[in-house]
């Protein structure tokens, strides 16, 4: 009897034998936990998982699908850990926030959220919204809506003022005073509180903004504004909730105090100086880079009316200098993962990232790997996603041609699989199956 129970436990659940395998015949196959390319590979997925990658092009049997891929270049789903998916920049953004119902939000999200899955994205790590991206994360797991695997951090925490307070720049009477139930918060104790109101709202993760930012209507886009006393008391309690924290840090000493206090990955890191690198090897920090959020904001800052006045000046500032402090950091050997921001710029034109990554002299295999099995280690994933191997959930993507002799065809996603299911394939959107 105890013997059947084992047996029931460890046999594949029902539905992976009434669902016929898919077998794919790779005519490249990158292997990034290895960081290598392998000719003529059959990976076979079952269900939701990959069952096995095997050398040359194994035949199916009768009753199992094939995917011919003997043209493309196949690899794990591509991850990106820096969107905001209930958004997407535009010169109303601004005076949308006060038209905009949830509901207007969500029909939004949910078109982004398709874009970015049919671009080759399989994970997105999402850094801030208004609720919304909870709301998404479930009716996508629940197969009610098409995207990614979102993992997200619902509303970014900030303090009073501080980049991701959502009433800055807004006529007084209306401007209230936002508490730590918004993200808002003054002092440790209302940092812990916010950081709870999180968990309870359903986030995954945590997201601060520890120094000022570009695209909020406020004055300063890099001075510190955390405590270092608050900050350690968010990431105290986010880890009592299995939750890490991400911090959005433009200038040195809000990114030093943020990287001392312990978050997980720094993003954007635009004024990242050798001192900080330094700072973020010893305590093993991730970097987020976002430099095509640095582009975008800088080309469209020259556009009159784009962006509201006090933008302007902070996103010609910093815009530009991101790419060279990835170079700098990517030379040094710190740790980072792939992330594009979008949200600020266009949703589904992510992969545009790996040509600016490869730009300032990262190997492309490199970047393919920064969003994949970096990422997952970043997410703690990596017993899921970030890899082709048995076992893993077939999360699986492929160009035509080879990305790694020419890295814009990242740009051309040919064949998207998440979770077992077909959603593009020869280019074209499929609806899964
Ligand atoms: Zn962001």
């Amino acid at each position: 009897m105890k013997k059947l129970l084992i047996a029931l436990l460890l046999a594949p659940p029902f539905w992976t034998f009434a669902q016929p395998q898919i077998y794919l015949h790779c005519g490249k196959l990158i292997d990034t936990e290895r960081g290598q390319v392998h000719a003529r590979q059959t990976v076979i997925v079952s269900g939701n998982r990959i069952a096995s990658v095997q050398d040359g092009y194994v035949q199916p049997p009768a009753d199992a699908r094939l995917i011919d891929l003997t043209e493309h270049t196949v690899m794990p789903g591509l991850m990106d850990m820096h969107v905001h998916i209930e958004h997407q920049s535009n010169p109303k953004a601004y005076e949308e926030r006060f038209r905009k119902n949830e509901a207007d939000v969500a029909y939004d999200a949910a078109v982004y959220a398709r874009r970015t899955l049919l671009a080759g994205f399989t994970v997105v790590r999402d850094l801030g919204g208004r609720g919304v991206n909870v709301a998404l994360r479930n009716a996508i797991n629940a197969g009610k809506a098409v995207g990614p695997r979102i993992f997200t951090a619902e509303k970014s925490i900030a303090s009073t003022g501080g980049h991701a307070d959502p009433t800055n720049g807004v006529r007084r009477d209306l401007m209230g005073d936002p508490g730590p139930k918004e993200g808002v918060v003054n002092g440790p104790d209302e940092a812990r509180k916010a950081v709870r109101q999180r968990y309870k709202n359903g986030a995954d993760l945590i997201k601060i903004t520890a120094t000022g930012g570009v695209l909020s209507v406020a004055k300063d886009g890099q001075g510190p504004q955390f405590t270092t006393e608050e900050l350690k008391a968010i990431i105290e309690t986010a880890h009592d909730y299995g939750m890490h924290v991400a911090a959005h840090a433009h200038g040195k000493e809000g990114m030093k105090r943020a990287i001392l206090a312990g978050v997980t990955s720094i993003e954007h890191g635009t004024l990242m100086d050798d001192e900080l690198i330094e700072l973020m090897k010893k305590h093993g920090t991730w970097y987020v880079p976002t430099i095509s959020a640095g582009k975008f904001v800088a080309e469209k800052a020259k556009t009159p009316g784009y962006f509201p006045a006090p933008v302007v000046p902070k996103a010609l500032a910093i815009g530009p200098q991101i790419q060279q402090t990835f170079a700098k950091a990517y030379r040094a050997g710190v740790k980072i993962a792939f992330g594009t921001d979008s949200g600020v710029s266009p949703h589904g034109q992510n992969a545009r990232e790996f040509a600016y990554m490869v730009e300032a002299g990262m190997p492309p295999m490199e970047a393919i790997r920064a969003a994949t099995l970096h990422a997952a280690t970043l997410l703690g994933q990596t017993q899921h996603l970030g890899s082709i191997a048995e076992g893993k959930l077939a999360d699986i993507v492929a160009v035509k041609g080879d990305p790694l002799e020419q890295i814009d065809l990242l740009m051309q996603m040919s064949f998207v699989m998440k979770d077992g299911k077909i959603y593009k394939i020869n280019g074209k959107e499929t609806l899964p199956h």
